[in-house]
């Protein structure tokens, strides 16, 4: 038998699969999707089986044998995924596959094995736990003595005994004491033996989650029997697409669900994405409190341990939901019934890394393979969503409250970064003990620096941005640092220009450390908190504690970037506050009013106190959006409400100016070293584009990143799939000299 292999190697150069000859005994263990180590241009490296065949072109003794194979295997369909990937995002096969294995699975590192000790009926019954009726009427104490051999147990061994028993009867031994349990082995109350030892994730829980499914609302109820329906239907009318539409708090997860809930049912598998990681916790918390142990997570604040053993109770069926952010789109279930794609408006959906997928499509083409039902959910859905899939709405609240109003207040002429209407809302709610969500877009305490004489700005040495200036507060006195937001770089905070020698550094623009302090020290007290949550240095943990201190809190503020409005679900917040729309307004993307429009209609719909609404005076709901532009679209739609109308207009926007979805973007990027070869290279590729179909815009030279000259081309397509293969070959063809010039070429369809 020949087996053609995939080495996972990160050249481009390396294209495979290759073939290699399996011996007669490996034979029952290679099947597509094996992963075997293999002998690869001198070294052993690991490679995935993407086909078998009968025979080879090659010479039999011209071919090589896998040296053994590997216990993390991929399914067929993940093969065919992977090779589809590696198309339709200009990537190559190995990169796509090397995206859905486990960690330490090519290195052959596997599960964790370990000493366990497992209570025995017998323990059970010295414990007095019964574990069965037969054993009530014993008296304990008899039997003790019997087991022991005469001696009665230890105060010491009883309560190791009941902590085993506390753990749910099993236990590493390691954990309480290989030495003591041994002694109970010996007396028949414990076992223990070598096992694998799953590596569970801690279960991060924010807020609460019930395990019993609330009766669903006359809305959810109709949604989810509309994707019951197509999920019981016969499989070639199983693969609708569907979009439900509806606010925060309008009861989208329960409708997911009660959908889960059916494709287990059926005996089938299903797939739930959520946008990030701060919002996996929540998320999980519903998932498991209401399936248990058949959910798995999968995301990237995992140990490379858990994530291993994760993935292997998904890949051999002990596990049959996986909830996780954009990753969790390739975790290894066969037998898809349903994916759901939570906030499916969210960026975090595309990979930033080779190849740039979009977890969106992805699961698209997955759901197509597996005649699986497909839910996109969001308050404010992609424009391009809505006009491609399938529209279920939940125009209410489950709790009926309504949105509350969103007032624009005129940010012009201020020099304060706060408004008066917000200073005195924030007094109101200080004073009648409330709380309140702000959003700001910019992490630090400044957004940059200049230097008052000459105008210098102080940026990056490696990525022409702007450094951003962090505090730390010690004894009043403020110190800190200046850091790049893109590579990290750090440098103490500048006390002389280096251009004019000038001692007169000005800091402008506030970031959430600063408004954090100056809140803190307007209106902070013991009552009042005044909490920040960004996507700074802090980790899973420290968020979730922070958002778990925030809930707890009668009164307070939370302060952040824009991770503060999504996911999270706090009941009794009563303010909103925008501080800067004009931080995503202004982003020059194709997608800043639709981020714009998004940011405040999320963040409108975690406002509103119950009972709250309606009433004036402190009591009211309300969200205040301090801009620059108090006329811009999006915000005027944000203002109404009007999630239809801003969307309709936005069509008319983007087909005019021939964005998604009306074509296709697809975006090259060439970096070297230094600026010459890195536009050559671009140019070389638009030469071989420009007689094509599609619109070029380029070669242009972007800022540099990571002390990388760039240039980039971007290919407007009304016709996608010809228009990316073009590219791909383009870059295929240009790829080798490039990559002997020093220059890496990236591609990124649909960019973000
Ligand atoms: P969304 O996902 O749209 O933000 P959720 O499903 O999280 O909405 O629901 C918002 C809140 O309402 C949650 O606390 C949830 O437990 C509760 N909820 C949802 N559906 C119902 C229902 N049918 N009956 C009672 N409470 C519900
Ligand atoms: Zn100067
Ligand atoms: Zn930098």
């Amino acid at each position: 038998m020949i087996a053609r292999v995939q080495p996972l190697t990160r050249t481009r150069a390396v294209r495979g699969p290759f073939d290699y000859a399996v011996p007669e005994a490996m034979a029952a263990e290679v099947a597509v999707g094996a992963l075997l180590r293999v002998p690869f241009s001198g070294r052993k490296v690991p490679g995935v089986v993407v086909e078998l065949a009968a025979g080879s072109e090659l010479a039999p003794e011209r071919l090589a044998t896998p040296e053994r194979v590997l216990n993390a295997g991929l399914t067929p369909e993940l093969v065919a995924l992977a090779r589809w990937m590696a198309r339709e995002y200009c990537s190559t096969t190995a990169r796509a596959l090397a995206l859905m294995l486990p960690p330490g699975a090519a290195d052959g590192r596997g599960a964790k094995r370990a000493l366990v000790a497992t209570l025995t009926a017998d323990g059970a019954a010295v414990l007095g736990d019964p574990g069965g009726a037969g054993h009530l009427n014993h008296p304990s104490r008899g039997f003790d003595a019997q087991r022991a051999g005469g001696r009665a147990l230890t105060d010491a061994q009883r309560a190791l005994l009941q902590q085993l028993a506390a753990r749910g009867g099993t236990a590493t031994a390691a954990e309480l004491g290989t030495e003591a349990l041994r002694r109970l082995e010996r007396r028949g109350l414990v076992q223990i033996a070598p096992r694998i030892v799953p590596r569970r994730p801690a279960n991060l829980v924010v807020g609460r989650a019930d395990a019993l499914a609330p009766p669903l609302t006359p809305d959810q109820r109709a949604a989810a029997d509309a994707l019951l329906a197509v999920l019981h239907a016969p499989a070639a009318r199983r693969r609708e697409e569907f979009l439900l539409q509806g606010v925060t708090g309008s009861g989208k997860t329960e409708v997911y669900l009660a959908a889960v809930q059916a494709a287990l049912d059926l005996g089938r598998t299903a797939i739930v994405l959520v946008p990030e990681i701060a919002l996996t916790p929540q998320a999980l918390g519903r998932f498991q409190a209401r399936f248990g142990d058949v959910v798995a997570v999968l995301h990237s604040a995992l140990s490379a341990g858990e994530r291993h053993d994760e993935w292997m109770r998904l890949r051999c069926g002990e596990a049959r939901v996986c909830v996780g952010p954009r990753s969790a789109v390739l975790a290894p279930l066969e037998d898809i019934g349903l994916i759901v794609v939570d906030e499916e408006h969210e960026s975090s959906y595309k990979h930033e890394g080779d190849p740039r997928y979009d977890a969106r499509g992805v699961a698209r083409r997955r759901a197509r393979e597996h005649d699986a039902l497909l839910v996109f959910g969001s308050a404010t859905p992609r424009p391009e969503t809505v006009t491609e899939m399938r529209r279920l709405s939940l125009p209410h609240r489950v709790d009926g409250r309504a949105m509350p109003p969103v007032e624009v207040l005129d940010m012009r002429g201020s020099h304060q970064p706060l408004h008066p209407e917000t200073r005195m809302a924030l007094a109101d709610l200080r004073h009648g003990g409330g709380k309140a969500i702000l959003l700001l877009n910019r992490r630090g305490w400044s957004n940059f620096l200049s230097c008052r004489s000459c105008g210098h700005v102080w940026l990056c040495p490696n990525c022409e941005l702007a450094l951003v200036l962090h505090a730390a507060r010690s004894s009043g006195a403020l110190r800190g640092h200046v850091a790049c937001h893109h590579c990290g770089h750090r440098e103490p905070v500048p006390g002389r220009c280096p251009e004019c020698a000038s001692v007169s550094v000005a800091r402008h623009g506030a970031g959430t450390e600063r408004i954090e302090h100056e809140l803190r020290e307007a209106l902070g007290s013991a009552g009042f908190p005044v909490f920040r949550l960004d996507a700074g240095a802090t980790g899973l943990e420290v968020r979730a504690r922070t958002l778990q201190a925030f809930e707890r809190a009668p009164a307070g503020l939370l302060v952040g970037t824009q991770m503060v409005a999504k996911g999270h679900d706090f009941p009794d917040v009563s303010l909103g506050v925008v501080l800067d729309a004009d931080q995503t307004l202004r982003f020059p993307d194709f997608r800043a009013e639709e981020r714009t429009f998004s940011l405040v209609t999320q963040l409108a719909g975690r406002i509103g106190r119950p009972g709250g609404d309606g009433r004036p005076g402190a009591g009211a709901s309300r969200v205040l959006v301090q801009t620059l532009a108090p006329d811009a679209r999006p915000l005027r739609f944000a203002a109404e409400h009007d999630a239809d109308g801003f969307i309709a207009d936005e069509l008319i926007r983007r087909r005019a100016l021939a964005y998604p979805p009306y074509a296709s973007l697809i975006r090259v990027v060439c970096a070297a070293e230094s600026e010459a070869p890195a536009r050559e290279a671009a140019e070389a590729i638009h030469a071989r584009l420009v007689h094509g179909e599609a619109l070029l815009l380029g070669p242009a030279p972007l800022f540099r990143l990571r002390g990388r000259h760039r240039t980039q081309i971007v290919v407007k397509a009304r016709e996608r799939r010809p228009a990316i293969d073009a590219v791909g070959a383009a870059v295929d063809a240009v790829g080798p000299a490039a990559a002997r010039a020093g220059v890496s070429v990236s591609v990124d369809v649909d960019p973000q």
